[in-house]
């Protein structure tokens, strides 16, 4: 077996020398226990927050451990009657190639309704934050305009299509690369703009006309102040993510303009996507129509090898990914 081990806490930036690969026997189950050859583990940006040593909604990684998060994979040992060897299971003991948990700590899924690799992604936790945080905590209606930013992402590329097949008016997204862009129009966005090419502010007046009504925000900073100043009246903004400031050292300089919500009598709301487990049936079942008639898109950026899974995160954070980053075990 081997598994990734924090080695240092970053500081800024994380580098490859914060992570270190760790060879160990393969575990065998204890009673109730059950063993999984992982195939696919998640690396999220969330993760960044708990390599550091700070007090947050979830606990920090420790060091010279193994870290954890979402993956799949088959059980090869069981020690309980309610998993079987052979199952296909969903489960929070990611970063390493065998995973030794309590069977109740497991998910199990059918792999023949889908490819395993989209329940780490559009029907995981990722489709249902895009879906939760759309229409449940910004409560987009119909005819209203949607401005999504990191739109060519995991979670964003899903809040605009959904946006559209729930009926917006107007979808506009940001990304960080032409080729996302053009990625973005073949999705059905109406407008999408790189925000290298000049002033947010400016890119999205261009691209929303008429104001934005709803502002999914996975990046916080500028992209923030310019929705500020881009809303309608009653406008709500959902704040998923603030992907922008995850590595800053320093406090960000945007927002500055946070006074206009008084006026303009926003919302602005975070959530998280575990409070929101109460519309997963209809997340499900919607998901599941949508790609079954081929009107919904994913896309999955695979990286093979546990030992590829630090360069995997942080290519994440720098924007390698299109859509979902994934390592393939
Ligand atoms: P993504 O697939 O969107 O990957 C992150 C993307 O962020 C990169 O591809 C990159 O794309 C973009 N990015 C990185 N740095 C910046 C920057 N400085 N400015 C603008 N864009 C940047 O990840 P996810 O879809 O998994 O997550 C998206 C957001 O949602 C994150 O903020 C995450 O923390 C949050 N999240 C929150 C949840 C919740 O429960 N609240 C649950 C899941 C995710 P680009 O090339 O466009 O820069």
């Amino acid at each position: 077996n081997r598994e990734i081990h924090l080695a240092s806490r970053p500081t800024g930036w994380p580098v490859e020398d914060n992570f270190r690969l760790v060879k160990t026997d393969v575990p065998t189950p204890g009673p109730g226990q059950i063993v999984v050859r992982n195939q696919y583990i998640s690396v999220d940006p969330y993760m960044r927050g708990r390599m550091n040593d700070v007090k947050s909604y979830v606990p920090p990684y420790a060091l010279d451990a193994p870290l954890d998060g979402a993956a799949i994979g088959e059980v090869v040992a069981s020690e309980s009657a309610a998993i079987a060897v052979g199952a296909t299971v969903l489960h929070g003991l990611g970063w390493r190639e065998y995973a030794l948990l309590d069977a109740t700590a497991a998910r199990p899924v059918d792999p023949a309704l889908a490819p395993v690799s989209a329940y780490l992604s559009v029907l995981g936790m990722t489709g249902l934050t895009a879906y939760a945080g759309l229409l449940e905590v910004a409560a987009m209606k119909p005819g209203e305009t949607v401005f999504v930013s990191a739109a060519a992402g995991a979670v964003g590329s899903l809040v605009g299509q959904i946006a559209k097949l729930k009926g917006a008016g107007r979808v506009v997204g940001s990304a960080g690369s032409p080729a996302k862009v053009e990625r973005l129009r073949a999705l059905g966005f109406d407008a999408a703009f790189d925000y290298h090419d000049g002033p947010v502010r400016d890119s999205l007046g261009t691209a929303a006309p008429d104001g934005v009504d709803v502002y999914f925000d996975n990046v916080g900073g500028d992209h923030l102040e310019a929705a500020i100043s881009a809303m309608n009246r009653h406008g709500r903004v959902a704040i998923c993510g603030m992907i922008s400031q995850y590595n800053a050292t320093e406090p960000p300089a945007a927002p500055r303009n946070l006074a206009l919500v008084i006026g303009k009598r926003l919302t602005l709301r975070g959530f998280l996507v575990n409070d929101h487990n109460d519309v997963r049936d209809a997340f499900v079942s919607d998901v599941a129509g949508w790609l079954r008639e081929g009107t919904l898109s994913y896309d999955e950026t695979i990286v093979d090898g546990i030992e590829n899974a630090p360069a995997a995160f942080l290519g994440l954070l720098r924007g390698d990914n299109l859509g979902k980053m994934l390592v393939r075990v």
